[in-house]
Formats: structure tokens, sequence, C-alpha cells
């Protein structure tokens, strides 16, 4: 027995004594409840048994670490989606109904809304091959759990960057929509690429932290480790049921290091363009260079989760930044220099064309206090930059607009819970319950040993605690049964093709 089938073996023992004990337990209450009970575990169980024994199943695996949940995916894109349904089945079902339920109360719109905007508008664009992943994951959720979710459902779902914060305020100008809610596109994130005389080797250095919601960051701790049938294996943290990384951390064998900021302010959206998360789980799936990576995410652009991505080739030691507007864009490339992004564009064109609300110049706003801050302490750090000092740098509570040191939604470290400013420019009210979720870093080295560390929670090793933060904030009781403690763990370290805690 290999050591794959033991432990598929050992998970379907599990499974067996798992519906027994239910069984057992339940049998000393109302008989025929307790019957009809048994039956349905019983079913459950059969059906879970024959998916454990899938022969999809035999190449892919899970293990939990340091807070997060590494699944290893393997084979063709049908064998791929299976795997990440059913392997994170039951981190889906939750994903799910915190994403979907966050996406319907601030756009006002019902599900059925979304499901038909994935069903007609995002669906037909999306490559066959990422066309059979989603539908795979939905058949390997089914097998596991028997969830109700379907194609629409899942599709809307991986669009949940893009679906209610660009697609909807687009929508409700086209249909001037009274009393629509002012929705903003989002701000995810403090991040940076360093190469040349900037780094300690020589060598470039990627480090991002993931600003969201609490009630979904909390959930955004998922490592895949692909090794898809086409295109270059891929290492990249991510949320469960989504095809992308969309925070967006990843590396591929080819030496493609990627990450992003998003910008703050964008408004735009093509209807016919191809959705982000596809654009973008494409080029790290198939890129190998600054330009290839371009071009992809160019083809189709639909303005979805418009970012500035910031990229790094490992084999020529270029580092990049592709600020992705959709009227405008621009790219940024060296040698020798650093690229860092807090949720703000700098490209004039961009800034005029796609950005015209953002204030560059609001030195009290969160995206350009940050960027001042990554400003003084790359600068400060210059030639010194490592992946231990990044993994400090990501944790930095240093607020440049009151000059001092104190954890809000300024610093690189993102604690709006703590800010009764909020972000006005991403309709964060005060005390918001989001900010900087986790946080990942690497190098080239590491990069070629297909390998980063990550560090779940607030990058800087603090908590935050849901049940005493409702209690002072009744304003956000609306996300109650979904918003749960989030404590960071250790950073930790994973690589490709590793097969259980290391
Ligand atoms: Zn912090």
């Amino acid at each position: 027995m290999g050591a794959d089938s033991i432990r598929r073996a050992a998970a379907v023992v599990l499974l067996v004594l798992g519906s027994a004990a239910l069984w057992w337990a339940r049998s000393g209450a109302q008989a025929s409840a307790s019957a009809n009970d048994a039956m349905v575990a019983a079913i459950a169980a059969a059906r879970e048994h024959a998916a454990a024994n899938d022969p999809r199943l035999k190449a892919a695996w899970r293990f939990e670490e340091g807070g997060w949940i590494y699944v290893h995916l393997e084979g063709d894109p049908g064998a791929i989606g299976y795997q990440h349904g059913y392997l994170l089945a039951p981190e889906i079902e939750d994903g799910f109904a915190a994403v979907s339920a966050g996406m319907m109360h601030s756009t006002e719109r019902n599900w059925e809304f979304f499901r038909k905007a994935a069903h007609e508008m995002l669906w037909p664009k999306i490559d066959a091959e990422y066309q059979q992943e989603l539908k795979g994951i939905v058949e390997g959720l089914r097998a596991r759990t028997g969830s109700k979710l379907d194609v629409d459902d899942i599709v809307a779902f991986n669009g949940f960057e893009e679906l209610p914060d660009y697609y909807v305020p687009w929508l409700n100008k086209q249909q001037k929509a009274a009393n629509a809610p002012n929705l903003k596109s989002p701000g995810n994130c403090s991040a940076f690429v360093a190469t040349g005389s900037w780094t300690k080797d020589g060598q470039i250095v990627m480090a991002h932290n993931n600003w969201t919601s609490y009630r979904n960051g909390e959930r955004w701790r998922i490592v895949f480790d692909i090794a898809p049938k086409n295109g270059h294996r891929i290492l990249m943290d991510g949320f469960p049921g989504v095809i992308a990384s969309d925070d967006d951390f990843g590396i591929n064998r080819d030496g493609l290091m990627v990450t992003e900021t998003t910008i703050t302010q964008f408004e735009g959206w093509d209807p016919n363009g191809k959705a982000e998360f596809v654009r973008a789980r494409k080029a790290l799936q198939y890129a190998g260079s600054i330009d290839e990576y371009t071009k992809i995410m160019l083809d189709g652009n639909n303005g979805g989760y418009a970012n500035d991505w910031l990229l790094g080739d490992r084999k020529t030691g270029e580092i990049a930044q592709l600020e992705l507007g959709l009227k405008a864009h621009k790219l940024w490339r060296t040698k020798d220099g650093v690229l860092a992004g807090s949720n703000w564009a700098r490209d004039p064109k961009v800034l005029k064309e796609d950005t015209p609300e953002f204030d560059p110049n609001n030195k009290e706003s969160s995206p350009n206090a940050r960027r001042a801050r990554w400003e003084e302490l790359l600068k400060d750090n210059k030639g010194k930059i490592d992946v231990a000092l990044a993994e400090t740098m990501l944790g930095d509570h240093s607020d440049t607009a009151q000059k001092k040191e104190e954890p809000n939604e300024r610093t690189l470290c993102g604690h709006v819970d703590g800010s009764p400013r909020g972000v006005k420019e991403w309709e964060w009210q005060p005390y918001y319950p989001g900010g900087a979720v986790q946080g990942k870093a690497t190098d080239s080295a590491m990069a070629k040993e297909m390998l980063f560390v990550a560090r779940m929670g607030h990058p800087c090793g603090g908590d935050f605690l849901a049940k005493p933060f409702l209690a002072a904030h009744p304003e956000f009781a609306w996300e109650e049964p979904y918003l749960r403690d989030m404590k960071a763990g250790p950073w930790t370290k994973f690589r490709s093709g590793q097969a259980s805690k290391e």
C-alpha cells in the first residue's frame, strides 16, 4: 500500500466509524426520527465512501499547518476541480455562505442576480479548461457533502472580488438606479517586490499582506499546490472554492513571481470582457515572463478587480509593475529597484481615466499614508532587504500621517477595526472589521525551490476576537453569523509537493 492508498483507506475507515457513531448516538432518541437519521447518515457514508475511492483523488492530498490548509491538486482540469471541491468541501460551503452574504448585503441584490450574471455574462467567456475545472469543483463538492451548490453558484462566488464592486456599480449607473448603494472598489493589500542593489543578495524579494474584511479574510487560509496537465506548476495562497489566488500571491515553476495591490476608487467594467479571476489564474499558470504575463492579463480585460500587479522573473532578476486599468494601463520594469503597492495608482492616464475620484495628494488616506511608509521603510533598508526583514515590514505599525506607532487603517499591517475614521475611499465605515488578514513572502532562491513563507492572521501576530468586537460595535451585527476570531499563526514554510507538516 502506498502512502496515498493508506491515506484513502484511513479516510474511509474514519467515515464508516463516524457514521456508525452517529447511528449509535442517535439510537436512544425517538425511534422513527432516529431510523430516518440513520438512513440519511448511511446514504451519506456510502456516497462519501464511493467518492473517496474515485480515481481522480488518487494524486491529491490535504494537510493543515500553522493555521493554513494545504492542498495538492494534480491532473487534467476536471480532476483538479474535483480534488479541490472534494478536499475543501466543508471550507467551500462555509466560505460560500460568508462571501455570498457579504455580496448581497453590500449591493442590496439577491443571489439570483449574481447567478444570472455568472451564467449569462461570465461563463461564455471562460476558457474551456477553467469551465471544466469549475464543473469539477461542483462535482467534488457534491460527492463529499451532497451540496446543493451548482456551477452558476460557484462561478458567481469566484467573481466575488469583481461582481459586487465593479459590475454592480457600473450596472447601477447604466440603469440610473435610484437609491443605489454607494459601492466602491476594494483596496486590498500592502506589497513590494525588490531586486538588485536593494536586496541583501541582489536577487528578487517579494512580500504581500492581504487586506480584506476579517469575515472573508479569516477564511483566506488555503495553500494551493497545483500540478496542472498543461502549463506550469503553481504554488499560491487562496480562498476555498476559488480557482485564482485572488488576493494574489503566487509563484510558478517557470520562474514567475506574482502579487498585487488593488487600485483604490477604480471605476469601470466591460461586460464583454473575460472575468479577472480567469485571467489571473491563466497568467500564473501559463506565463513564463513579464511580457507573457502582461499579454494574458490584457487579453479580454474586463476591468474587474483592477490591480497594480507586482511581478518578478527570477530567471532574469527583473521586476515589474503592471498598472492595469480598463481605459489605460502602464508597465514599469527594472533590474535594479523596488516597486511597492498600497492601493494607489500612479500613471497620470490611469489616474485621470480610471480613478477620477482618487486624490493622490491626501496624506491622511490609507493608500497614501502607507505609500509614504513603504517609501521610507524600503529606503532605510536599501541593500538589506531579505525575507526575514520582509516579514517584519508586513507587520509594521508606523502611521506616517500622525507620525506615531499605532495599528490602524494607515499602517502597512492594517487594523481598521481600531480606527474611528474607517477608510471612506472603500466605503469602510469607522471601526470596520477589516485590515491585514495574512501575509506571505519569498525570494528568488526560495521560488526556485518552489517555496514561500506565510503567516495566517495579522502579520504582526495580533489577534482579532469577534465577540468583544461585536459587543462594542452593534452596527456590524449582521456579520455575527459569519465573523469569527482571527488568531495569528506562526510564519510557516510551504513548498510544492510537500506531503505533510514538516
Ligand atoms: Zn498588525
